[in-house]
């Protein structure tokens, strides 16, 4: 295979193999932009190199060619003495992972070309601030040498000094430091030969996929850990050559807000890495306009030329060099939900996009994200100061000052804010931990910025008010007020207001727009037309998870087109627990009809509140589940009070209570999900499922328009369906109503004898919480607490299967039982119901396996409906 490709070969659908930069370096080359040239060495060889532990045959040579027609394109060679070639290594995965892996400066720099590059350049300063540098990057990414040695040997040298304050003899004395340090640590000088300098940075960049922090976040992003990355050998150009260099970053559009502008941070006599690293402030880059009128007008329609291309927001990394522009990098940018939903928007205004391709670009998690509450009215709390609005929502909590205490805090399920001068890759797990992130220092753009936006988590950065000091946990804010680790502070990612003490918060305009409210501003109307269309495209119905009226009357109010399950177990919690005692105590037919008929009255009622509210819609109402003992009082509680009573001298046990004891010690079961419970409680109690059937058929002749549907749970066989089905048609031809009776398919066995299941049930409701627990024997109720940790970081499965349907295994066996359950039934109604039903991947399984609705919980409903619409694309 060819393992190089020149910028000019490649374009920006070779994302697997060139990585998002290298594809998009060479997009921009081949539409005319000013990239300096260069090629990437593909992700495949990445591949090759992580699984065999070296470079694959031919590689070597590839990049020999290259690099000499590089030279060649240059007039100059690498590292050549009195006028070098440098290029710089960059690490570029498929997706963009901010940060995290590594890119090497100024290769091709030793004690000779130095001196070409100062000659050259007219620059001494320059020249060995470019030298050191790459000691300095080279010490650090290729040669693992704590980076802390050398800043604190740059600490010693400057003393009061700025950067900018060392002259060249500075960095000269630097240099010889640094490759003191380099000798040191590793036994050996640093390279010299421009060539090994290259390869080995090559092969750091490589390595680099699979450092500790860039793991931690593909898990966190769900990228795939065997993609590799590319690597980009780019002509440097340098934006530390003077006053009329610089570099910077910018967006085409507001990546907080999506309005269009002018975003972005320009940071003069620098190089590339300092402004995204936050390490010196920034200049908004309005003010290029005035540095160097001519390049920002160059700038400005290079963006407009992206915009138009790519037709979307992209953002950018540029240098100037001595005046001259030049691209370094571009990609579709990262944005935050409100962004997305106004963009993809404001493209369909702009003719860049139709209304299709505006639901693909926004997602059912930024939907949910934007649901969020916001902080109420704040007047309660003092204003401590405020920072730049950099990724939405609010957030409260402690205060933490280290990545390791936000994780050890939030371990122990409190909320924490993630308070730092400057966020870094290594503060990844913190930031994950924390309810949100608040930094003193650095842009809209920096790192802290760019990962809580992806990650969806709240963040005002560079509140530079702050004196942040880690090493005593605490800030001081303006006014002298102090805040250590521990005190509650609460961040508005929406405004970058910082607030002391917990504020309240408030709904959020897209929740109130799902509520009713009449669409207001501009996000409001972006998800108002978005909802609209996809609801206009998608195949798969979207029903509730609802068990009250008031549950009910909210799903349909975002928007449910029925109840997919209303279970009926916590009717029976409460007050009426008594009742179920008395229905298990009872000793005879007699008194265990009368503790039925003390219950239908209270279901009547219960399901007459359910149908009025879904008036019209489908309400499938699940007989009850539960093991009996679930309404009991608990064991160990009921012995000792028993024994208690007994032993108190005169007085016997309550004659209840012991028969209560009796009761709970004959239901005892030693896994009791695999017990009692079910269709199986239905059989063995006689008159429970009567009951409820009966209370159904009455709420339905109260109400007018009531659409009830039976469903059995736990069903594994038809048989036990037929018996169930039997007595309750009967009841319903006694009431006169009509109600289609199905079941769930929860247990494997349903689902592989579902061609049998389906000549009695006249739907089908998978039930993946038990399908899933039932198909990989894993007890739901305890192992994501448990062991399933280590089995995400094993990597046996990227998500826990209770979140996201296993395809496939548990998604095997729905696609079974859908097919051959209509193969007996054609036309079968088929639906979920567990909690998969508002997962946004799950959503688009069930839409590939030709299910007739997913249902959710009502809160969940706007994603399933957003995601059934993008599922339909
Ligand atoms: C299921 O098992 O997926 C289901 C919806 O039922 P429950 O969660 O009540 O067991
Ligand atoms: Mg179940």
């Amino acid at each position: 295979p060819k393992y190089v490709y020149d910028f000019t070969e490649g374009n920006k659908d070779l994302k697997d193999l060139l990585g998002g930069k290298g594809a998009n370096l060479a997009e921009m080359t081949n539409i005319g932009l000013p990239v300096p040239p260069g090629f990437t060495i593909t992700t495949e060889a990445c591949r090759h190199y992580l699984r065999h532990g070296g470079m694959p045959d031919g590689l070597e040579g590839e990049i020999g060619e290259h690099l000499a027609a590089l030279e060649a394109r240059m007039g100059k060679r690498l590292g050549q003495a009195d006028d070098p070639l440098l290029v710089s290594v960059r690490s570029g995965a498929k997706f963009s992972m901010p940060g995290m892996m590594e890119t090497v400066l100024n290769i091709g720099l030793n004690d000779d070309s130095v001196l070409g590059l100062a000659k050259q350049s007219g620059n001494d300063r320059f020249a060995w601030d470019s030298y050191r540098r790459l000691i300095q990057m080279f010490g650090k990414t290729v040669l693992g040498i704590g980076d802390e040695l050398f800043e604190d040997a740059m600490d010693d040298l400057k003393g009061e000094r700025e950067d900018t304050d060392l002259d060249a003899a500075d960095l000269q004395r630097l240099v010889e430091t640094f490759k003191g340090i380099v000798r040191e640590r590793t036994g050996r000088d640093f390279p010299a030969d421009p060539r090994v300098q290259m390869d080995l940075a090559v092969r750091a960049v490589f390595d680099s996929w699979n450092a500790p922090r860039a793991i931690l976040y593909r898990r966190q992003e769900r990228i795939p850990a065997d993609l590799g990355t590319a690597v980009n050998i780019v002509a440097m150009v340098f934006g530390n050559m003077g006053p009329d260099s610089g570099t910077g970053v910018a967006f085409t559009r507001d990546p907080g807000s999506g309005r269009q502008g002018v975003y972005g941070d320009y940071l003069r006599n620098a190089q590339g890495e300092d402004v995204v690293a936050g390490i010196r402030n920034t200049v908004p880059l309005q003010e290029l306009e005035t540095i160097n009128p001519p390049a920002y007008r160059e700038l400005l329609d290079i963006m407009a030329t992206l915009e138009r291309h790519y037709r979307d927001l992209c953002d950018i990394e540029f240098t100037i060099e001595r005046g001259k522009l030049w691209m370094l990098q571009t990609r579709v940018g990262k944005r935050t939900a409100e962004a997305a939903f106004c963009i993809a928007t404001q493209l369909v205004d702009e003719g860049l996009i139709d209304m299709d391709e505006a639901v693909i670009r926004v997602t059912g998690d930024q939907l949910a994200q934007l649901m969020f509450p916001r902080f109420a009215a704040t007047a309660g709390n003092r204003r401590l100061t405020h920072g730049m609005n950099a990724s939405p929502g609010a957030a409260a909590g402690k205060a933490v000052f280290s990545s390791e205490r936000a994780v050890e805090l939030a371990g122990r399920g409190e909320a924490v804010i993630l308070v730092r001068r400057e966020t870094n890759p290594d503060d990844l797990a913190g930031m994950i931990a924390a309810q949100g992130v608040l930094t003193s220092r650095g842009g809209k753009t920096s790192h802290a910025a760019v990962v809580a936006r992806g990650m969806g988590k709240t963040c005002v950065c560079g509140a530079e008010e702050l004196d942040v000091d880690t090493h005593a946990r605490r800030f001081t804010a303006p006014g002298g007020i102090v805040v250590n680790e521990g005190e509650v502070i609460s961040i508005d990612g929406g405004t970058g207001a910082v607030y002391l003490g917990e504020v309240p918060v408030t709904a959020s305009p897209v929740a109130e727009y799902f509520e009713g409210e009449p669409a207001g501003d501009e996000l409001v109307r972006a998800v108002d037309r978005i909802m609209t269309h996809a609801d206009s495209v998608r195949r798969l119905a979207v029903w509730a998870n609802a068990d009250t009226a008031e549950d009910a009357a909210r799903a349909r109010r975002y928007g449910a087109q029925g109840i997919g399950l209303c279970r009926t177990e916590h009717m029976f919690l409460g007050e009426r627990r008594r009742l179920v005692e008395d229905l298990i105590l009872a000793a005879t037919p007699k008194e265990r009809q009368a503790a039925l008929d003390a219950l239908e009255p209270l279901q009547t009622g219960d399901f007459t509140g359910i149908f009025t509210a879904m008036r019209g819609l489908p309400v499938t109402i699940r007989l009850i589940d539960p093991p009996l003992h679930e309404f009991l009082p608990d064991l160990t509680d009921l012995a000792v009070k028993v024994a208690v009573a007994e032993e108190r001298a005169g007085k016997g046990a309550d004659d209840r209570d012991r028969r209560l004891l009796a009761a709970v010690k004959r239901l005892h079961e030693q896994n009791p999900m695999l017990g009692l419970r079910g269709v199986r409680l239905g059989l063995t109690i006689p008159g429970l499922f009567a009951m409820q059937v009966r209370a159904i058929a009455a709420a339905a002749r109260r109400v007018e328009g009531a659409r009830a549907e039976i469903m059995i749970p736990l069903v594994g066989a038809v048989q036990e369906l037929e018996i169930v089905r039997e007595e309750a048609e009967r009841i319903l031809a006694e009431a006169g109503v009509e109600a289609a009776i199905g079941t769930m398919i929860e247990v494997p066995r349903a689902a592989l004898t579902a061609g049998q299941i389906a000549e009695s049930a006249e739907f089908f409701s998978f039930g993946t919480n038990d399908l899933t627990q039932m198909t990989w024997g894993f007890s739901r109720d305890d192992v994501e607490s448990g062991f399933f940790g280590r089995y995400l970081d094993l990597g046996v499965f990227g998500v826990s299967p209770f979140e996201s349907i296993d395809r496939e295994g548990v998604g095997r066996l729905m696609r079974i039982a859908a097919e051959e359950g209509r193969r007996t039934r054609p036309g079968l109604k088929i639906g979920i119901c567990g909690e998969h039903g508002g997962d946004p991947d799950s959503v688009h399984f069930c839409h590939g396996i030709g299910l007739d609705y997913v249902s959710c919980s009502p809160f969940r409903i706007p994603v399933a409906r957003l995601e059934a619409g993008r599922a339909a694309l």
